[in-house]
């Protein structure tokens, strides 16, 4: 296989056979799941993997895409062994056409560098999810959300258009720099979202918005979690359009400060709020302040905004760190669940209850505006054993939970290896009967990710 592979690549450096495959190549950021690869290949160009496709199809082997690897789910594991194809390395930012507000990008742009970019043209990339070293092929192909999705939407929102290799090395469009698209079917919907079964990202159209004027983060801490969560549909009633609307619990800030150093204010709270506004000056000062009126009505303990924009970075530190900060404590499960957003204060009460029934120590946070809720599943001082068996009881109870409050397994991170059991067994059985047909036409001898993609 390497032999051919190199013959097609034309590079030998390119093509790394299996026993030299970095171990990093070989799982996800969190590194729990591993498996082993025949070849590993990085690809500079469509015609590339194009041609790998080829003939990862016409042999039968199979393909894992891949971008930065940082997702939480195991879906860069090469559970069939086969070929990673790596686009990390087709990273160029081939145009930002200001004139109707989109770019073309190559799918191994890195979200961070790419959002710098267009905001030093005065333009803004919305999709932010917490993690900015992730390529921008891997958030169209998660579909990642993160803080600004209550404003702007998700990764989704932001896609016009995409180029992709089939798994049978066709190369196709779906999409274009246009506004509306009546025409046909709208493929790239299919693709967003895909997690590397349907096809490889190779080119993105991505609609851009002009740069807000300013922007500013509010903190607000309430007395008991059930308050702060009851107090985000009264914010999001009240027209004040904010772009960011998350939640912490008191114990969970307490792990991030140790982690950054950073103080959160008021530590007297049991739970915080935290907002960013953005747009016009005089928008963002009218927005805040009818939120201002809201929170203190509904027995907020404070109203804190942070008009220094580096205060408000250290503000945020504490919330973007918190897997992290987990991390650095114990091996822990991340669990992303999606509720409807008016049962998010219900689905955390489920939590603390699961939590005092099992023992088992959950950290809650999330992005309470759109109820994604991000749980750390805690292992402590488990043995295997005990951890395996624990955490597949206590997962099956958090799932079904979020089920019968009308939810979904994930809300941003995708299904991936690890929440496979989860998915399957919450989701109707002709639903996923439909998935598999889809990804069988797209796929048919299903080369592309197929450990993650819809089984019998
Ligand atoms: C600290 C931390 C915070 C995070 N916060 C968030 C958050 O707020 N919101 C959120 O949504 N996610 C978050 N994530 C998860 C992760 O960053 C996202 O899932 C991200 O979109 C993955 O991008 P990637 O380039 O790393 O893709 P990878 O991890 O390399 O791949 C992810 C999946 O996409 C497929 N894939 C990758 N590139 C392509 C391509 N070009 N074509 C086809 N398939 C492809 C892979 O096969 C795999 O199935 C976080 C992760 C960490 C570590």
């Amino acid at each position: 296989m390497i032999k051919e592979l190199r013959a097609l690549i034309g590079d030998d450096s390119r093509v790394v056979a299996g026993a030299d495959i970095e171990a990093k190549f070989l799982t996800d950021t969190l590194g729990r799941l591993k498996a082993s690869a025949d070849a590993l290949v990085f690809a500079l160009t469509t015609d590339e993997v194009s041609r790998v496709m080829r003939y990862a199809c016409e042999n039968n082997i199979p393909v894992t895409p891949r971008g930065a690897g940082t997702n939480l789910v195991g879906s860069t594991v090469p559970l069939r062994g086969g070929i990673i194809l790596d686009v990390s390395r087709m990273n160029r930012i081939l145009e930002v056409d200001e004139e109707t507000f989109t770019a073309v990008v190559e799918p191994g742009v890195v979200l961070q560098d790419f959002q710098a970019h267009v905001e030093a043209m005065g333009l803004m990339y919305p999709p932010d999810p917490g993690e900015k070293t992730a390529t921008i092929g891997g958030n169209i192909a998660t579909n990642a959300g993160g803080m600004r999705a209550v404003k702007y939407g998700v990764t989704r929102d932001f896609v016009r258009g995409l180029e992709v290799v089939l798994a049978d090395g066709t190369v196709i469009t779906a999409g274009s720099k246009n506004v509306k698209d009546a025409s046909g079917l709208q493929l790239r919907q299919l693709f967003i979202g895909s997690e590397g079964t349907l096809c490889v990202i190779t080119k993105c159209i991505l609609r851009l918005v002009p740069k807000p004027e300013t922007s500013l983060s509010v903190l607000v801490p309430f007395r008991d979690l059930r308050s702060a969560i009851r107090t985000v549909h009264a914010i999001l009633s009240a027209n004040a359009n904010p772009t960011a609307v998350e939640f912490i619990e008191r114990s969970v800030v307490e792990l991030g400060e140790r982690f950054t150093g950073v103080t959160f204010p008021c530590p007297e709270a049991q739970a915080y709020i935290l907002l960013t506004f953005d747009g016009t000056a005089f928008e963002v000062r009218a927005n805040a302040e009818r939120v201002r009126e809201v929170v203190m009505a509904r027995g907020a303990i404070d109203y804190l905004p942070f008009e220094d924009p580096k205060e408000a970075a250290e503000i945020w530190k504490v919330r973007g760190c918190l897997v992290k900060a987990v991390e650095a404590v114990s091996e822990q499960e991340p669990v992303d669940l999606v509720v409807p957003i008016n049962k998010s204060a219900e689905y955390i009460e489920c939590v603390h209850q699961v939590e005092a029934e099992t023992g088992m120590r959950m950290i809650a946070f999330g992005h309470a505006g759109d109820g994604n809720v991000h749980l750390c599943i805690i292992r402590g001082g488990r043995s295997d054993a005990q951890w395996k068996e624990e955490l597949d009881r206590v997962m099956r109870s958090l799932y079904a939970k979020a089920y019968a409050l009308g939810g979904l397994t994930s809300g941003e991170h995708g299904v991936g290896i690890a929440k496979q059991p989860y998915f399957f067994a919450n989701s109707d059985p002709a639903l996923l009967k439909v998935m598999r047909s889809v990804k069988t036409a797209l796929d048919p001898k299903h080369v592309l990710n197929d450990h993650i993609s819809y089984l019998e």
